[in-house]
């Protein structure tokens, strides 16, 4: 029976706690180990690593002795007996402490006697090697047993060589279960009362050699011993809060998986995990015991369970491992069939030449085969493949091109693969999303995970990525803000004022990463907080190139997750960094018109090329602020709706000047009041010349469908053209004073007729002669709906063959910073719900 226990009685009670290498060698963690091990239910058998480093000291002291280099390896072994020193002085005094240090003393005298040996002889065996790393386990247990007794808790520091019995493999021994198992049944009596503090990682031969389990080897070391004890619970401490979601040095947001399968955790070991040696689940799937990893430093934290049940969540979190200092191997073939399968001989060739295959694109059937080695081992496998295939290569069936590298592994481990669609497709959408290239995707990976190889300086990126989509319940939008005038610096005041609901409500974590402005660029990918970012970005000094390069940002941008360029200048040009930036991947939200409004041709182009690139061109706000005008269109279009006519006041800004003036305010007094208001565009002349709302009836015709441009649309000024040419938006407003009384009066003649003062646009698609667009000020009639509108407020009216005999009509406030600003956080917050995709 295999997990059978030794005693009844001990059976239901069991508990194994483990502390590696950092949480008892590191100074000032000792004592938590302690009282961890103080309060912990009784009974309990404590499993302890070497302290810190000292294994690989141990390992290097060897070295050096078996390459003549005796300094070297008293050095190495001096460092061994320092540590032991420094952390024995943490926990204990007097002639305790001075008892401790004999004990290291009488413990490193063979080994010292032994290192001699080597440096005689010049070689050190792998069993002389695992003799001469076992004392490191051995100082370790000593030492907590003894703070233990001097804190009054009964302990007994135990050698597992006197009950774990392996096979003679040096460096990594089999262990004998059933021999281990009677080794143990007289010595656990003696363990009544006391806290057996257990050495990890050695063990004894059958032939009573010292042996080792290979490194890490403690963790197995405690699994295995619940097993003989027949433990429900094995505790592993450590230095980390849990099995992490994915590596937090590449991850910020990564965060403690609760619960795993020991299936789970058996992939992520696999994968690349250092968190376990690759057998310590081996006893726990024997005997059914939980593992939990838990934090030394936070011992509140409930850590990670693995157990045979796992987590019965559907949206349980799933872990991202990276694998790095990888290479890729090719081997083309150029024939479609060959004699023989290639896989075979591949894996055969490099397994004969001790190269770790750590994956590969292996079938009988395809004609090419891909393997990832690693990189330091690249080289040989190169060669020894060429030499394998050299027949083939001969017969030009056969290619084998120089490895490709460095590369990383990255693995998503989803036990939900098996039981929910689409795990695979969302994790290569996700890393094309972020232009992520993917050399080769890995298979005979089992239906809990999924991997590929990527260019290793896509490492963070790709692992970041695969991370958030799928263990963030919110996605992270990275945001670069050209132009901070009055939509702009309205907008940063609207991301100081909503991050924070957006996250906790919405899921949606917004960043500021850039601001740019005409003089300066400011850029940081750790975010930069809306409320500051004015003055962080004046506090710069304006660089050479006015304006900034914005370019060499974009490139920095486009490595963050859902990277946006957004536009709130009235900037020309500015196109070209539209291209730019859906070239890098990055989405574009606009409300500057002047892109849209460039030469049919280029802006189709640029439309294209966000088409290409599945990069969004968000610009709802060029026409009427915020109200749903574009998207309410764009709707009519795709469902099929044939639109007779779009008609309405599209500027915020001429509706607002035309309402003043309606109520007796002098022209030059009106356009100012606009201007101060924000409504105007930064040179009101655009406004008053009618070319602001030309452009946006040119977005809407094109929306249509029309293939028209600026000039094909009959633009008629609110005030005569000869007064549009001032150049200074100041002196322009002055020169308005001239028209004051002759529009005061033109005004008054249309209020004594009942009339209103309206700067109208009209889009006719199905126009007799083609396509006609005009755009003027008319003096409408009461009835007409344009004489109610208030203010800044804009209206589009939409005849279509659904909306015959009454049109759809969106009304509202169209112009102002604030419903602008508004509009470009909705166009961002539109790509949170584009790129959340399926769960
Ligand atoms: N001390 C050994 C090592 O460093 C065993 C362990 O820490 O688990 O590999
Ligand atoms: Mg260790």
């Amino acid at each position: 029976m295999s997990n059978a226990s030794l005693h009844g009685a001990e059976r239901r009670d069991w508990h194994v706690y483990k502390f590696g290498g950092s949480s008892v060698g590191t100074p000032g963690r000792l004592p938590r180990v302690l009282s961890l091990i103080t309060e912990a239910q009784r009974p309990i058998t404590v499993v302890v690593s070497a302290l810190g480093d000292t294994t690989d000291w141990l390992i290097s002291a060897a070295r050096a002795a078996a390459s003549g280099d005796s300094a070297g390896s008293s050095a190495e072994l001096a460092r061994v007996q320092s540590l032991a020193a420094t952390i024995a002085s943490t926990v204990l005094e007097g002639s305790v402490l001075t008892a401790q240090q004999a004990t290291v003393d009488q413990l490193l005298a063979p080994i010292e006697r032994l290192l001699t040996g080597v440096e005689l002889t010049r070689e050190c065996t792998p069993a002389t090697l695992d003799e001469v790393v076992s004392v490191g386990e051995r100082i370790s247990s000593e030492l907590v047993a003894r703070a233990l007794t001097a804190r009054g808790v009964r302990a007994l520091a135990v050698d597992a060589r006197t009950f774990l019995v392996t096979d003679e493999t040096a460096g990594s021994a089999r262990v004998d279960i059933e021999a281990s198992r009677a080794k143990l049944a007289p010595l656990v009596s003696g363990w009544e009362g006391v806290v057996p503090i257990i050495t990890g990682f050695i063990a004894r031969s059958h032939q009573g050699r010292t042996t080792t389990l290979g490194r890490n080897g403690s963790d197995y070391t405690a699994t295995l011993l619940s097993w003989l004890l027949g433990a429900r619970h094995v505790t592993v401490w450590t230095d980390v809060p849990g099995v992490m979601t994915a590596d937090p040095a590449l991850v910020r947001d990564a965060y403690p998986v609760p619960r795993m399968t020991y299936a789970e955790a058996l992939e992520l070991a696999h994968f690349g995990t250092r968190m376990f040696h690759p057998r310590t689940m081996i006893p726990l799937l024997e005997s059914g015991a939980a593992l939990h990893i838990r934090s030394t430093t936070e011992p509140q934290a409930p850590g990670t369970r693995i157990d045979a049940e796992g987590n019965p969540d559907p949206h349980r979190p799933t872990s991202v491992t990276s694998l790095e200092r990888l290479a890729l191997i090719h081997i083309e073939s150029l024939r479609p069939t060959l004699s023989e399968p290639l896989g075979l001989r591949v894996l055969q060739a490099l397994e004969a030449a001790q190269v770790t295959v750590w994956g590969g694109t292996l079938s009988a059937l395809a004609p090419s085969i891909s393997v990832v080695v690693p990189q330091a081992q690249a080289q040989k496998a190169h060669a020894v493949l060429e030499a394998a295939l050299r027949a083939e290569r001969d017969r030009h069936e056969v290619r084998v091109p120089p490895p490709h590298s460095p590369v990383t592994l990255v693995t998503l481990v989803a036990e939900s693969m098996g039981h929910r669609p689409n795990v695979a497709g969302r994790f290569f959408h996700a890393l094309g999303n972020v232009g992520v290239n993917v050399r080769a995707i890995l298979q005979g990976a089992s239906s809990r995970s999924v991997s590929c190889a990527v260019d290793a300086e896509d490492t963070a990126v790709a692992v970041r990525t695969v991370h958030s989509a799928f263990n963030l319940n919110e996605t992270e939008i990275n945001v670069l803000l050209v132009g901070k005038g009055t939509v702009g610096g309205r907008l940063l005041s609207q991301l100081a004022e909503n991050t924070k609901t957006l996250q906790a409500r919405h899921g949606v974590a917004l960043r500021l990463v850039g601001v740019v402005d005409s003089r300066r660029a400011l850029f940081d990918p750790t975010g930069i907080p809306p409320a500051e970012a004015g003055k962080r970005l004046a506090e710069l000094s304006p660089g050479s190139a006015s304006p900034p390069d914005v370019v060499p940002l974009l490139d920095r941008l486009s490595r963050l997750s859902v990277p946006v360029l957004v536009d709130c200048t009235a900037a020309d040009g500015i196109e070209t960094l539209y291209a730019a930036a859906f070239r890098r991947g990055i989405h574009v939200v606009a409300a500057n018109k002047k892109p849209l409004a460039r030469p049919w041709k280029e802006s189709e182009a640029l439309h294209a090329l966000s088409r290409e690139q599945f990069r969004a061109w968000h610009y709802e706000t060029t026409v009427g602020a915020s109200l749903p005008v574009i998207e309410t269109l764009k709707n009519l279009v795709r469902t099929g709706d044939r639109v007779e006519r779009i008609e309405g006041c599209f500027s915020g800004s001429l509706g607002y000047i035309c309402h003043a003036l309606m109520d007796g305010v002098p022209l030059s007094q009106a356009v100012r009041t606009a201007r101060a208001n924000g409504y105007t565009e930064p040179h009101p002349r655009d406004d008053l010349s009618g070319l602001d709302v030309a452009r946006k009836a040119l977005i809407l015709a094109r929306e249509l469908g029309l293939e028209l441009d600026l000039e094909d649309i009959a633009v008629e000024p609110l005030v005569p053209r000869e007064h549009l040419d001032v150049e200074e938006p100041e002196a322009f407003l002055r020169s308005l004073t001239s028209l004051d009384a002759d529009v005061s009066a033109q005004v008054a003649r249309y209020r004594a007729a009942g009339r209103n003062l309206r700067y109208l646009a009209q889009i006719l698609p199905h126009a007799p002669g083609g396509p006609r667009v005009k755009v003027g000020p008319v003096a409408v009639d009461a009835e007409h709906p344009a004489t109610g509108l208030k203010g800044a407020e804009a209206l589009v009216s939409f005849f279509t063959d659904r909306y015959r005999e009454f049109p759809l009509i969106v009304r509202g406030a169209g112009a102002g910073g604030d419903v602008t600003a508004a509009g470009v956080l909705a166009d961002i917050l539109r790509l949170a719900q584009n790129v959340r995709g399926r769960r």
